[in-house]
């Protein structure tokens, strides 16, 4: 995935805090504070991956294309379309035969 995991902060944070608790904690407490910090944010980034995981499955059963399809497409659709003369069927600016009937004149928009 190319991203450390959340159980990667979590097991060393409490490595780090757990060794300087062992040694010194008087004197390794900075340790001992980032080892705990650490093992919160492995828990909290745990957790949210969890989250974002279950969430992606609940998304991509709902809506299987949301990410083929631009929101803003629809207001282009408009701005890139011309009209065939022979049956009506908006065709892209740039298409030189209605893919429709094949017909060459459009009216433009
Ligand atoms: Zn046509």
């Amino acid at each position: 995935m190319g991203r450390i995991h959340g159980s990667a902060y979590l097991i060393i944070g409490f490595f780090v805090s757990f060794i300087s608790w062992i040694f010194d904690l008087r004197k390794l407490i900075v340790f001992f504070v980032v080892g705990l910090i650490m093992a919160l944010y492995g828990g909290a980034r745990m957790g949210f991956d969890i989250y974002e995981y279950y969430h992606e499955r609940k998304n991509k059963k709902n809506q299987p294309m949301q990410q083929q399809t631009h929101p803003q497409q629809h207001s282009q659709v408009r701005s890139t379309t011309k009209h065939c003369k022979s049956c009506g069927t908006p065709n892209h600016l740039v298409s030189k035969f209605c893919h429709q009937c094949g017909h060459t004149n459009f009216h433009m928009m």
